[in-house]
């Protein structure tokens, strides 16, 4: 029999999502493309299907219902359920996939709409359910989180006796011509940056005001960019696995104008996720502001330049002291060239598909909820370099820090 697959979520991830699958259909057999929205997924179908002669199948599903979720599952008798929905549906995905026995992967953390927080507890609060029922679920199986847990594991298993510190390092050197969008969800991504900062040092968490710590770094291919100290999900588990780790942080590029329309949004209240009235109606400010928006998947042909995101990491290694950045440069264009989408959705659907044809090949395969960084590396990394995000490692010299002015 062959191999089902079910993708739920048709954004700027679902798309690449669908693209790559289709182009590992000896792996992915059977695909599924479910969404709220019935007409996107058609959409994706069609060009999939135009670009890589490859059929896709669609339908609608409302991903924040387990019961049609789980009706949805069994009607296709779908092996792997790849979650490219929004962090809000995680649990109820989750869920579904326990009830119907099938493994499960997502590429961000669970998040409540309510509440601008996003932590693992409830996920990993599954892991008993998932074993019980025999199933897999990969968390992040994105590019950061996802990625950059891959290289700290490869880090850790071919570079160093101990790591003491990482820096992820996230540079979007990309311009759409807007004055302002975002690059993927803009609910998510507002929230995410507009949060405090946090990072962790000797064994605890230090909050920061929101882009309080800026520092310069010159990316490779991509040159000097101002990068901000946020807090992101995967440091919450790389602090578990890492061995000997004194300090993990994770800086992201903004520019002086997306920074200027995120405080103007903020100071005016667009940025708000309590509902306030408006002329009878209640509103979300934050929903209002995403229907204004470009959407993401609007911003593929009119994106150029390039991505950088990689891990800078310091420790041990047979007792001298080693620094090395291991990082993936993608270009927009030919990602758009490609599966037409631009580089931050490609860089996050890649190793989405990656993480489940791991899964599926048993390649990476144990029961309960896991982490990336908790499997071995290296067919990950063999992968990323066959499906088009090839990386690189730069050895520094061992005194290194951060902040270096010319890579
Ligand atoms: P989009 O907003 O473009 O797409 C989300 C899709 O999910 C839409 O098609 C939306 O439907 C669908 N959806 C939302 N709610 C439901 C629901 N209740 N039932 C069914 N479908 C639903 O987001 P992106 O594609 O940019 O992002 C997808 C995911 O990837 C997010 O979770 C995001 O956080 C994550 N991400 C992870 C990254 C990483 O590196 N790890 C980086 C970037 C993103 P509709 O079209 O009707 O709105």
């Amino acid at each position: 029999m062959s191999t089902k697959t079910l993708i739920i979520g048709a954004g700027g991830v679902g798309n690449v999502v669908a693209f790559k699958c289709a182009m590992n259909a000896q792996t992915f057999g059977e695909i599924t493309l479910a969404s709220r929205t019935k007409s996107k997924c058609d959409n994706i179908a069609a060009n999939v299907k135009a670009k890589t002669g490859v059929e896709i199948k669609t339908t609608q599903v409302d991903a924040d219902s387990v019961d049609e979720l789980v009706e949805l599952i069994k009607r296709i008798g779908a092996n792997i359920v790849i979650n490219v929905a929004l962090p809000y549906q995680d649990l109820t995905i989750m869920d579904a996939c326990t009830q119907c026995g099938v493994d499960y992967l997502d590429t961000a953390n669970y998040e409540h709409p309510d509440e601008a927080k996003f932590e693992y507890k409830e996920q990993w609060a599954r892991d008993g359910a998932f074993k019980e029922a025999g199933i897999m679920g990969l968390l992040g199986s994105g590019f950061d989180p996802g990625v950059t847990n891959v290289f700290c594991a490869y880090a850790q298993k071919h570079y160093f006796d101990e790591i003491h510190t990482i820096d992820i390092l996230d540079c979007n050197a990309g311009d759409h011509g807007y004055a302002f969008a975002t690059n993927f969800n803009p609910e998510i991504n507002l929230r995410e940056v507009s949060a405090k900062g946090r990072y962790w040092e000797n064994g605890e968490w230090i909050e920061t005001e929101p882009m309080e710590i800026k520092q310069v770094w010159n990316y490779p291919e991509v040159g000097p960019k101002d990068s901000y100290l946020l807090y992101h999900e995967e440091m919450e588990s790389l602090v578990k696995h890492i061995k000997g780790l004194k300090r993990i942080r994770f800086f992201m590029t903004f520019g002086e104008s997306y920074l200027t329309h995120m405080r103007v949004l903020e100071n005016v209240g667009m940025l708000g996720i309590e509902p306030v009235e408006h002329q009878g109606q209640k509103i979300v400010p934050i929903e209002f502001l995403k229907t204004l928006l470009p959407d993401p998947a609007s911003l593929g042909p009119r994106t150029k330049g390039k991505t950088n995101i990689g891990i800078f990491a310091k420790g041990i290694k047979d007792g001298e002291p080693r620094t090395v950045y291991i990082y993936q440069v993608s270009d927009h264009e030919k990602c758009y060239e490609e599966v037409m989408s631009q580089a931050v959705s490609y860089t996050t659907g890649v190793p989405a598909m990656i993480g489940a044809k791991l899964m599926l090949e048993k390649k990476w395969y144990e029961t309960g909820v896991h982490n990336m960084e908790e499997f071995d590396p290296d067919p990950f990394m063999e992968e990323l370099n066959k499906q088009e995000l090839p990386w690189k490692v730069l050895e520094l010299d061992a005194d290194a820090t951060c902040e270096v002015k010319d890579a």
